[in-house]
């Protein structure tokens, strides 16, 4: 008999695991949207938003998902025809440069592979190359979800400054934001991406992306705009429905006060970045483990450029696949699928995965998560190596 009756645990990198207190926050009747009570909480709302991308600039809300997200930030930007750069680090990258193509953007991509960080001085050149400007900004994901690799910000915008290239600096931050440290106005970014349903904590709906004083002088000009994705009125209006386009997204809204004051008030957002630290040691120290004297690896080598909230790795033979199907049907643990390592009909697809480690979270969650992985390998006979459980709670201990 399987053994899942108890609580399942989707341990894919979104929609991540709400808690309760946000649950129950939206579980209610909706408000009044021309005055009162959701009027007020907004307006205090904001500033909260600001702060967990730790900025003082300007936000925008959107009734979307990350793609619509995407969207929004690649509008406000453009006129048609504009060019881009974009730093691909694994599919996630591709995502959005094929919606800005889409739009018509012409866009120049830099693929960094699917398992490797942008190298800051590669940017640098590329903008080199255009002593004209045509470049109106430089699109990067700061962790790609699908291969877990994390892009140093912070050295890509000293690269861009170097140039003396007035380019814009975008973002996505959609897995790393409330997990990973990010910090929009010390590093210099113009426009950053995000989404409610990874390190916020909230069911998927609500796209946000926060944008530099220099990117709302840009927009100003930027053609592609329509009205209801203009960041204009959303970020600098002063009417309640001018925020949203119309009616609010009241419930989301409830859960996310609930979730800000959960991370910014409650944890503090440099302790939410340490325990997602901690917690994805403890899952790179097991699969080193379980690499020895087998082919399981983690999909980056190099430490300082893993994200925090996710971990891509690879057991092959297909041992991925099977592993995920197991946990699933036998132990009520679902893990993320490989995405854009091989296409899915490729037997090759079965050797990789994905395991979660994003928002609400805590030891006992990622630890089972580990646990259950290692009680999978041995039912299926997968070949790894030995003390994985042992190095993991060692990991977390410090
Ligand atoms: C999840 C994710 C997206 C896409 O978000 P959707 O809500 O699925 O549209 C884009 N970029 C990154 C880095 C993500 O993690």
């Amino acid at each position: 008999m399987p053994i899942t009756t108890g609580r399942p645990y989707l341990a894919i990198p979104g929609p991540s695991v709400s808690p309760d207190r946000v649950l129950n926050a939206m579980h209610r009747t909706a408000p009044n949207i021309y005055e009162g009570e959701i009027v007020e909480m907004t307006k205090a709302l904001i500033p909260d938003l600001k702060r967990v991308a730790m900025t003082s600039q300007n936000v925008a809300i959107y009734i979307a998902n990350g793609h619509g997200a995407w969207e929004a930030a690649n509008l406000n930007m453009f006129s048609r025809g504009d060019k881009a750069l974009l730093a691909a680090t694994g599919r996630f990258g591709h995502g959005w440069a094929e919606a800005a193509r889409a739009m018509g953007v012409q866009l120049e991509m830099i693929d960094f592979g699917k398992a490797s960080p942008a190298d800051p001085e590669r940017i640098a050149d590329a903008l080199r190359r255009d002593p004209g400007h045509e470049i109106k900004a430089v699109l990067v994901t700061h962790v790609d979800t699908a291969s877990s690799a994390r892009n140093d910000i912070k050295a890509i915008r000293s690269a861009i400054d170097s140039t003396g290239h007035p380019a814009l600096l975008a973002v996505d931050a959609i897995a790393s934001l409330g997990c990973d440290e990010l910090r929009m106005d010390e590093w210099g970014i113009d426009v950053l991406v995000g989404a409610s349903q990874k390190g916020l904590m909230l069911p998927p709906g609500l796209g946000f992306v926060w944008f530099s004083d220099k990117a709302l002088e840009v927009s100003r000009s930027a053609d592609l705009v329509t009205p209801y994705w203009d960041w204009k009125p959303r970020g600098t209006g002063t009417e309640f429905w001018q925020y949203f386009g119309g009616t609010a997204p009241t419930h989301h809204l409830y859960g996310l006060r609930e979730s800000l004051t959960m991370i910014l008030d409650e944890e503090g957002l440099e302790n939410v970045w340490d325990r997602h630290r901690r917690l994805a040691g403890s899952v790179w120290a097991a699969f080193d483990a379980w690499g020895i004297e087998s082919s399981i690896r983690l999909n980056v080598a190099d430490t300082a450029s893993r994200g925090w909230s996710v971990t891509a790795a690879t057991i092959p033979d297909g041992g991925a696949g099977a592993l995920r199907r197991w946990l699933e049907a036998e132990a009520g643990v679902t893990l993320g699928i490989g995405l854009g390592m091989a296409l899915p009909h490729e037997p090759a697809y079965q050797d990789f995965l994905r395991v979660a480690h994003m928002g609400h979270v805590n030891a006992h969650m990622t630890l089972g998560v580990l646990a259950t992985m290692e009680a999978g390998m041995q039912a299926l006979g997968i070949v790894h190596g030995p003390g994985a459980l042992e190095a993991a709670a060692g990991a977390l201990v410090g």
